[in-house]
């Protein structure tokens, strides 16, 4: 039996703690707030979207685009599966969602997390409350982990599960990155990820709390290559744009606000230039003596028409009888490519997850050890790996947690 030593209480670090105990070690689990898995309790809008039910571990990795494939043999030993099966021994009956996400069926984060506690508890390990700020190291490895109140906790073995920087009053604030860099490892920057972009000039204004539903977006760098698209929802806000279309390319271009970056949106991804061409046609056919700006409302949201009919080149005033062929191909070229320019993304007090971390090729994606230090492990969102919506990212803590317990 050994001493570990688990630093963060969170989804990563209640699972490692509660794996490594039922194995029989002996477990500590600092936590620098009073209570454990804070960030948990607000997931999932309060209600948790705890793993998401995909049909195996190739699909599961399709949902990973940063270092996906370094979670192969931890998601493959602990998976979606594993994760609900242990919540519903643990009296937590779960219920499956659009596109396979999972939630308790109380919808209450707060099941999940009693849950892990009870999990933790019942196995044996230790809570106590305490902020690590350093580490005490003797021939390559840790001896001891030192806190901010200068309490020094020894152990034979270190699980660092601290989380990432995102909505740091949660308590996850970065300071893993310290740490880990103390002891040699590398630490890919961190950059906010699921979080809304910024965009340039203020047309997005008067469109603010606009939601579009059935929409393409495609993102463009600067030398008009398309690097992203994607179909969905999307909203405009007072500095740029949200929703799941955006959140989603947050996660998958990971130079953001480095780069310059155009967004294009279809606002009618169904019908091709010509196509719609014909709509407009047919419009204008049955609507002669009205303008343009009032026949507009029939296919667009009422705070989008200036906007396009102002990029397009057109005052609205013009009679539909009135209007060229020229003019109704710029308003189709418009609405098929509503053109903005984004010029970074809302920081880590609104990002939902955080990219960047220690460098996924100083951990074995087996056990979760450093390939540095060879009593510390790491768990969950510190780690360099970044996951779509859906309930990814807590599976890459349980998963991640699992392998680290199980190995230490
Ligand atoms: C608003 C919001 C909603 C989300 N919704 C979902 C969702 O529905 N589904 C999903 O899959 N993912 C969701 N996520 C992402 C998910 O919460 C995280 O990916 C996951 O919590 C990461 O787990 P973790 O254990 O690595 O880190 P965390 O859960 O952040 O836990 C880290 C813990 O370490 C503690 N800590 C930090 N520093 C120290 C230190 N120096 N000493 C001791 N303790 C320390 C922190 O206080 C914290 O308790 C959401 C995130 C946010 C912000």
């Amino acid at each position: 039996m050994s001493r570990i030593l688990v630093i963060g209480g969170g989804a990563a670090g209640l699972l490692a703690a509660g794996t490594a105990a039922g194995r029989g070690h002996e477990v500590l689990l600092a936590e620098r707030n009073d209570r454990p898995a804070r960030k948990v309790m607000i997931t999932g809008k309060g209600r948790c979207n705890l793993t998401n039910d995909v049909s195996d571990v190739k699909e599961f990795i399709s949902n990973v685009p940063v270092n996906g494939r370094f979670l192969y043999s931890s998601v493959s030993s602990f998976g979606p599966p594993d994760i609900m099966r242990l919540m519903e021994r643990c009296g937590v009956p779960l219920k499956v969602e659009r596109g396979g996400r999972v939630f308790p069926q109380s919808d209450k984060a707060v099941d999940i997390v009693d849950a892990l506690v009870r999990f933790d508890r019942t196995a044996g390990v230790r809570f106590f409350k305490g902020r690590a700020v350093g580490f005490e190291c003797s021939d390559g490895k840790i001896t001891q982990t030192v806190f901010e109140d200068g309490a020094k906790i020894a152990a034979d073995a270190f699980i660092l599960a601290v989380g990432g920087k995102s909505y740091p009053l949660t308590g996850s604030s970065g300071d893993g990155y310290p740490l880990a860099a103390s002891l040699g490892h590398h630490i890919i920057e961190p950059r906010p990820a699921l979080v809304p972009f910024v965009l340039d000039g203020s047309d997005f204004l008067g469109m603010q709390g606009l939601s579009l539903k059935n929409i393409a977006i495609h993102i463009k760098d600067t030398s008009g290559k398309t690097v992203y698209s994607d179909f969905g929802e999307m909203l405009f806000t007072h500095f740029g744009v949200s929703g799941p279309v955006i959140l989603s390319a947050s996660v998958a271009l990971n130079d953001i606000g480095k780069r310059k970056y155009y967004l294009a949106v279809d606002l009618k991804p169904a019908l091709s230039e010509e196509k719609l061409d014909a709509r407009l046609v047919r419009e204008f056919d049955a609507n002669p003596a009205k303008t343009l700006s009032t026949v507009m409302s029939a296919l667009l949201p009422r705070s989008m028409i200036p906007v396009v009919l102002r990029r397009a080149g057109v005052s609205g005033t013009e009679k539909c009888a009135e209007t060229s062929r020229l003019l109704r191909s710029s308003l189709v070229r418009t609405m098929k490519s509503l053109d903005f320019t984004v010029t970074g993304t809302r920081d880590f007090n609104e990002a939902i997850i955080t990219s960047g971390g220690v460098d996924v090729r100083q951990i074995d994606p087996k056990t979760m050890q450093s390939k540095l230090c060879d009593n510390l492990y790491f768990a969950g969102e510190i780690i360099d790996v970044a996951a779509y919506t859906g309930g990814f990212n807590l599976q890459i803590a349980f998963s991640t947690g699992f392998a680290a317990g199980n190995c230490v």
